[in-house]
This record gives structure tokens, sequence and C-alpha cells, in this order.
């Protein structure tokens, strides 16, 4: 890796990778205190957990693989700076979604899916404009990465990783809110819609 502020492409790795440590660094907290809640219900399985696995490689070990050993550099294209500031842009909005969502979720935050003892529905703040904003955060970090990353296979092993997760799990997630909380889950399905206020 050359180290020049001059070249976009460097640029780009850095952010990226700065804004895997402010993520780590938000994580750090609601990770110790969530695990001290008792899990009560669990709808983790295997599909789940390689899933967990498929989308941490594409949004951490392929592009780490890429910016620290320089394998696929077969792959890798030009940089330009208007691309790489709207990475940046998007990676920001990512990490701040990530901040108020922790913090509307408390110690109810799970990395998987678990229900926690005395588990309380979260339909306010954020979780007013849509269901699952935690996840609008990765989808805004999988679409950044490939503006930040000049590399075809780092860039998009995101959107592939997390897109995976994302579509085998957001409906049991929502069976398991649903089995829990009823009608008052279905009530707030009415009105919210998944990731995107208003469109989906
Ligand atoms: N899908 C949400 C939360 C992701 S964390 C989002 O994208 O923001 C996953 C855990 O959050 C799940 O195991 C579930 O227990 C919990 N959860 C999801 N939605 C919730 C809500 N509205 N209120 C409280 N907990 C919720």
């Amino acid at each position: 890796m050359e180290f020049s502020l001059t070249d976009p492409a460097f640029v780009g790795k850095l952010f990226w990778f700065t804004g895997l440590a402010i993520w780590l660094a938000i994580r750090y907290r609601p990770n110790r205190t969530s695990r001290k809640n008792k899990i009560s219900v669990t709808a983790r399985s295997p599909v789940e957990n390689v899933s967990m696995i498929v989308s941490f490689s594409g949004l951490g070990i392929i592009p780490l693989i890429w910016i620290f050993s320089g394998e696929l550099s077969s792959f890798n294209h030009a940089a330009n700076w208007v691309v790489i500031i709207i990475g940046i842009i998007l990676f920001a909005w990512s990490l701040y979604l990530f901040r108020i969502t922790h913090k509307a979720l408390g110690a109810m935050w799970s990395v998987s899916l678990d229900l926690r003892e005395g588990h309380k529905l979260v339909t306010s703040g954020i979780y007013e404009k849509v269901r699952h904003p935690m996840y609008s955060a990765f989808w805004l970090w999988a679409v950044a990465q490939p503006f930040l990353l000049s590399n075809w296979i780092a860039g998009f092993s995101g959107i592939v990783g997390f897109g995976t997760l994302f579509f085998l799990r957001v409906g049991r997630e929502e069976a398991m809110m649903e089995g829990e909380f009823g009608d008052q889950y279905k009530d707030y399905c009415q009105r919210t819609k998944r990731i995107i206020p208003e469109i989906y």
C-alpha cells in the first residue's frame, strides 16, 4: 500500500478503514451491556450463522485482505475524487445511523436473532420511520464500499455479503418479533416500511 494523501485510491482506503474502527467503537459498549441481559427466545439457525459469516467477510475480511496484502490487485480500477467523496458521505451517514440505532435499542440489541428477558418493542425515534434502521445503516455501508475501495471485488463484496444476510434474515426476524409481540408488531408493520421510509 502506498501512503499518499494526494492519491484518491489511498484516501478511499483510509476512510473505509477509519469507518470500520469507528463502527467497532460504536458497537463496543452495546456488545458488553446486552450480553448481561439473558436471552429468552432465539431464532438463530445454521443458515443465520453462515450468512453472518458471509456478511462479515464481504463488509470486513475481503476488503482488509485487499488493503493489507495486495491480493486481488488485478481487479483494481482507477479512483477519482468525486467518487471517493460520495463514499465518505455515505459511510459517515451510515455511522451516524449506527450510533442512533444502538442508542434506541440499548440492551435490546443482539448481533443475531435473539430476544432478551424483559424485551420491549422499540417503535419510537428512528424506529418510527423504518422497522430496520440498523440494516439501513449496513446497506449504506455496503453501498459506500464500492465508492471508497477502488477494486471490483473488495468494493462489491459488501453488497453481496450483507445482501445475503439481509434477505435471509429479515423475514425470520419479523416472524420472531410477531411471535413475541403479536398485534403490537403487526400494527407497527402496518405503519412502517423496512429500510427506506415510505418506499421499501
Ligand atoms: N432489525 C433491527 C435490529 C437489528 S439487531 C434494525 O435493523 O434496526 C437484531 C435484534 O434486534 C433482534 O434480535 C431483535 O431482538 C431486536 N429488535 C429488532 N427490532 C426491534 C424493535 N423494534 N424493538 C426491539 N428490539 C428489536
